[in-house]
């Protein structure tokens, strides 16, 4: 990815070790860092972030050429390179303006875009570069959105070349160090007073050249064909939204860091329950008898009947809780009590209910009477 993004990063903090540390401290700190943060065993919320910030800087720093072009981008970002001593901090000088000021198009972020970011697709002539994000979609059934699920999806997308481990050369052969910028990326230009440092025409900055071009993927580094991947989609996740897979894009070209993959997740209705939330809804039809002098009754949940106790005295559209049967940890079931009002009657149920009419307490409609003056 090596772009204007690696202005702002620090991968030796990331990896937690020294600048001048050796390239096995390096790869063992990034291993213990792996293994720690792996989102496939560590829930933190940030470990995902953190699992994709480490393996940025484990790709960059590993690589000789990457490191050292990631260090003389730092060396500039403070002002003690090809800048003469001209300090982003120090003398009050503003990158920007001072990239910005000839020609009046872009300042020094388009300068690292140019350098790094767009190279032509044709040219074989690339640098490492982060790949691509991917979008995919699935859809899950209402229980496993609640209760959260590993599944698996095929995928047919660029994925990385074998044949050169996605660096884009020909096996056998490796990219050689340009010799024009020496590998650094950057050759140095005089300017008056001042020394700029630009990125190198021959290799457009990436310090090296692809001679021999990979046969199977024409120096790309990627091949396109089905992939199988694992997701673990989280517990109460809902319809519309999408999981975001650090790495399991795109690959990177020339040993950059893959992209992401984009997961939009789609959730099925279910015949009896909805969402709200974390909570899980139910309605619960219940007679006017049991309403009134209350009943128990069985009822579904994600994880198996239930019996509910319906109080007496329960007026039609009381939200009943049962506390966990929701989203895992976080939800829980609200059952909304309607009384059913029966759409015909036997005679006999017909003569009960006037019977009951006759005995049962008057409501109570004063206040609507004295609106409405009897
Ligand atoms: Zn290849
Ligand atoms: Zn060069």
């Amino acid at each position: 990815m090596a772009s204007q993004e690696w202005l702002e990063k620090d991968f030796y903090a990331e990896l937690g070790v020294p600048q001048d540390a050796s390239k096995k401290d390096i790869e063992r700190a990034y291993r213990k860092l792996a293994r720690e943060l792996h989102p496939d065993h560590n829930r933190a919320p940030d470990a995902e972030d953190r699992f994709k910030g480490i393996s940025e800087a484990y790709s960059v720093l590993h690589d000789d050429e990457q490191r050292a072009e990631y260090d003389q981008i730092q060396l500039m970002k403070s002002g003690r390179g090809g800048f003469g001593g001209f300090g982003g901090q120090g003398g009050g000088v503003n990158f920007d303006d001072l990239f910005g000021g000839g020609g009046g198009a872009g300042g020094f972020t388009d300068l690292f875009g140019d350098l790094f970011g767009r190279g032509t697709g044709t040219s074989r002539r690339r640098g490492a570069r982060r790949g691509n994000d991917l979008r995919t979609n699935i859809t899950l059934d209402f229980t496993d959105a609640v209760k959260g699920t590993t599944t698996e999806l095929r995928l047919h997308a660029p994925s990385e070349c074998e044949t050169c481990h996605g660096m884009g050369a020909k096996p056998g052969t490796s990219p050689s160090r340009c010799l024009r910028c020496n590998g650094s990326g950057l050759v140095t230009e005089n300017q008056g007073a001042f020394s700029f440092a630009q990125p190198c025409p021959d290799c457009e900055g990436t310090g090296t050249i692809v001679t021999d071009p990979c046969e199977d993927c024409g120096g790309t580094g990627a091949v396109t064909k089905e992939r199988v991947i694992t997701i673990r989609v989280p517990a109460g996740i809902t319809d519309g939204k999408t999981v975001r897979l650090a790495g399991r894009g795109a690959p990177g070209e020339r040993g950059g860091p893959a992209g992401d993959l984009l997961v939009d997740v789609g959730v099925r209705t279910h015949s009896l329950f909805a969402r709200d939330g974390d909570n899980v809804t139910l309605r619960l039809p219940v007679s006017f008898p049991e309403a009134t002098v209350g009943a128990q009754i069985k009822v579904p949940t994600l994880d198996g009947p239930v019996t509910v106790k319906v109080p007496a005295g329960t007026p039609t559209g009381r939200v009943l809780r049962l506390k966990g049967r929701g989203v895992p940890g976080k939800g829980d079931l609200l059952v909304t009590v309607e009384v059913d009002v029966p759409q015909t009657l036997s005679s006999e149920a017909r003569e009960a209910l006037e019977r009951y009419a006759a005995v049962a307490p008057p409501v109570d409609r004063s206040k609507l009477e004295q609106l409405t003056g009897r």
